[in-house]
């Protein structure tokens, strides 16, 4: 059984006019899963994370200092192209939110696996910063809570997002029971994610692709590196930064994959998380700003998840 969570919250996170992360993109693929294949996803509300939740991971000042900043009405700028309107501090306290309430049903077996259909994305953000769209690092929450709650005591984070998780991968670091491991356009933005990061305790596994890579590049990146690593970790739960901005059809970036390598990489996710984890999966959307190429993605990695 699969799990969907999202809230309406999430729609009202508006960046204005132009902003690539836009309420369409979460719209777009809600869309997809109404259509009668998804009929058998369990659908819930997403819960608002708790500041204790969230302060796992983010510094409790800068938490703060960001809900006060948000507007209460026009939009104010937190970062380069990161920018918040009167609906942001809930958008992004549901996204965060919905992590915690997907870890909490999948280790109460309650659900194989869950979607969270979520934004403003989250992998992007600091302890301390808000960036690239991001303003709180919802799956690092979710993992957090995981670790704290639920005594769970290895977790690994797979991101196939087409931007490198910085943030993910600064809160992993130094934390030895969790693994980050990531395929990403490299050189590329935000700048980190070169194979040399590799965490403090060995815990980070950076895949980078050239620009113009396509499918045999980013299925050699799952087996040779991301793979491997998740097998000898053998997490007892396995996140997905599910970004589906790798797509050819994405305007961000310069990668040529399409939905049948989101659901080879879901499908591979699958297999590495009924070897070692129960099967459970927690993934969340991330990236992807092609509507059509978003929504036909999102669809086939859910679909993936549903079949497990
Ligand atoms: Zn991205």
């Amino acid at each position: 059984m699969t799990i969907l969570f999202s809230n309406p919250d999430c729609l009202h996170h508006n960046p204005g006019p132009g902003h690539p992360e836009r309420p369409e993109r979460l719209q777009a693929v809600l869309a997809a899963l109404d259509h009668p294949d998804f009929a058998a996803l369990v659908r819930r509300l997403s819960p608002a994370a708790t500041a204790e939740q969230i302060t796992r991971v983010h510094d409790a000042g800068h938490v703060l200092a960001l809900l006060e900043n948000v507007p209460k009405s026009g939009t104010v700028r937190v970062d380069a192209d990161t920018v918040m309107s009167p609906g942001s501090g809930d958008a992004a306290l549901r996204a965060a939110g919905a992590a915690v309430a997907a870890v909490d049903a999948v280790m109460k077996g309650e659900a194989a696996n869950a979607f969270c259909a979520v934004r403003p994305p989250g992998h992007h953000a600091e302890p301390d910063r808000a960036m690239g769209f991001c303003l709180f690092n919802s799956i690092a929450v979710g993992a957090a809570h995981a670790e704290a709650v639920h005594g769970v005591a290895r977790i690994a984070i797979v991101d196939f997002d087409v931007h490198h998780g910085n943030g993910t991968q600064t809160m992993t670091a130094g934390r030895p029971n969790w693994l980050y491991a990531s395929t990403h356009q490299y050189p590329y933005y935000p700048g980190t994610g070169s194979v040399r990061e590799r965490g403090e305790y060995n815990n980070v596994v950076n895949a980078p692709l050239n620009a113009g890579a396509g499918r045999a590049e980013f299925r050699a990146a799952f087996e040779e590196a991301i793979l491997p690593a998740l097998d000898r970790f053998r997490p007892e739960l396995l996140m997905i930064s599910a970004g589906f901005d790798a797509h050819r059809s994405d305007p961000l970036a310069a990668i040529d994959l399409d939905e049948d390598d989101f659901a080879w990489a879901t499908e591979a996710l699958v297999g590495v998380a009924k070897r070692h984890s129960g099967g459970r999966i927690v993934s969340l959307l991330e990236g992807g700003y092609d509507l059509t190429a978003l929504a036909s993605s999102a669809a086939a990695h859910v679909r993936v998840l549903m079949a497990a």
